[in-house]
């Protein structure tokens, strides 16, 4: 949920500040604990919790309710809708202290394409997925589009910038409450309906000039494998990123890169990291909750591809470094996997289905193998079928009785199997002829008993 990035560099200067020293111990410790020359250290969810708790205590625990309605759609969704594509409306709102920091359109365009690509596995480094992978990974069938209507009906670019009196929305250590202002009017810029619209931030969230924080976002309320204190108020639900994570094009842009807005998106559809959030210690134990993502242990860090930190039995396979729910570089994340396409699937359509609309699949095209009459007798309905179709021409279907005298004509639609209204009046044998521009293609000689 959490991006957290932190600079030795600047730590010395930080232990200058008595205060910011023992804060800093506390950090160093995570910092070692995963890695000594760490860039990234592991969200910091109990900071997380411990501030969601204090704002919104009084949400009560209905994972357990929501659990199996999830996972039906869930299945659903892989057995059956799985080309159904949802498209969201996004709003971003810029918030700047700087030039610098009031990003240009093309960046926010590029970060549009980055997140559409990924969501729907067509980015080109797609073909980076080891081949040990290929066979979870997975179209997610999202896409986003700026929203062109603002909450009150009228036009917009998607697109709100307004300056800010504040140098950052950082802090050290992460305080969201203070973070958060960011979506209130005095400091940032408030909530679109949250309900109709993807809400993404893009700020400063560096701290005394290092990059600290690189984005957060909250998961569905009540949404499946969190816990009932991770949820926030419907004002605050939406993305929050750093302004140099955000944009292809970018020249200021850090490791995580504009795959960053991917993982908060995939937070923000109820993922969670792919290790678990799990300690150092007891990280192999702590799941994801998707049967499809091997364990790890903890945040990867870089582009490690050997990097297998649960050995859990033969054939074990490594850490998921290209998943997008990982730490790794922006460089190496290309994929989600089928079952976090699936639960990020079912939770938009539980839990925010008016963000999206939906486009439903093109049906099948029907393709009649011969031109027939059927069945006789006809004792019902009269059919017809017509192969080859071909859209210029005009078709008929005309009846005559045995004497050569037409008794029925009537024109057919262009497709490849209707049903012949208005035939009540006939009984006996007749001659039935399909014509096309005139022209008989077929006569039957047929036996009505209606
Ligand atoms: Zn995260």
């Amino acid at each position: 949920m959490l991006h957290l990035t932190i600079n030795s560099s600047i730590n010395l200067s930080l232990m200058k500040n008595r205060f910011f020293f023992s804060l800093l111990m506390i950090t160093i410790i995570l910092v070692t604990t995963s890695s000594a020359q760490s860039q990234i250290i592991p969200c910091a969810t109990t900071e997380y919790i411990t501030y969601l708790n204090q704002q919104d205590s009084g949400i009560k625990n209905t994972i357990e309710e929501t659990f199996f309605d999830a996972k039906r759609y869930s299945n659903l969704k892989f057995k059956k809708q799985k080309d159904t594509i949802y498209t969201i409306q996004v709003v971003f709102h810029v918030l700047y202290n700087n030039s610098t920091e009031n990003l240009n359109k093309d960046y926010i365009l590029s970060q549009l394409e980055e997140l559409n690509e990924c969501f729907r596995r067509k980015n080109a480094d797609t073909t980076e997925t080891r081949d040990i992978f290929l066979p979870v990974a997975a179209d997610a069938g999202i896409e986003f589009e700026l929203a062109k209507l603002d909450p009150e009906g009228n036009p917009t670019t998607g697109i709100i910038r307004k300056p800010t009196v504040l140098p950052t929305f950082g802090q050290f250590p992460i305080n969201l409450s203070i973070t958060d202002r960011v979506k209130e009017t005095t400091y940032g810029s408030p909530v679109w309906d949250p309900d109709r619209y993807l809400n993404i931030w893009i700020c400063d969230l560096s701290v005394s000039g290092f990059d600290a924080l690189l984005g957060y976002a909250y998961p569905p309320t009540n949404a499946e494998n969190w816990d009932a204190n991770s949820f926030a108020t419907k004002n605050k639900q939406g993305v929050v990123v750093h302004y140099k994570v955000v944009g292809k094009e970018n020249p200021l842009l850090l490791a995580t890169g504009s795959k960053t807005l991917v993982h908060e998106v995939g937070h923000y559809l109820g993922l969670r990291h792919i290790w678990g959030d799990g300690s150092r210690f007891q990280g192999c134990n702590v799941d994801d909750f998707m049967d499809d993502t091997p364990n790890s242990r903890a945040a990867s860090n870089g582009c490690n591809l050997g990097q297998n930190t649960c050995l859990n039995n033969p054939g074990d396979l490594p850490d998921m470094i290209e998943n997008y729910m990982d730490y790794s570089e922006g460089e190496c994340q290309n994929m989600f996997t089928e079952q976090q396409v699936g639960q990020m699937r079912s939770n938009l359509t539980l839990f925010r289905s008016g963000i999206a609309t939906v486009r439903y699949p093109a049906p099948p095209v029907q393709v009649s193998e011969f031109t027939a009459i059927y069945p006789n007798p006809v004792v019902d309905n009269l059919t017809v079928t017509l192969a080859g179709i071909d859209p210029e021409a005009d078709y008929q279907i005309e009846i005559t009785n045995l004497l050569g005298q037409a008794v029925f004509l009537s024109n057919l639609e262009p497709m490849p199997i209707q049903i012949i209204q208005g035939l009540d009046a006939l009984q006996g044998m007749y001659l039935c002829k399909i014509l096309k521009k005139g022209e008989e293609i077929l006569t039957e000689k047929m036996l009505f008993q209606l």
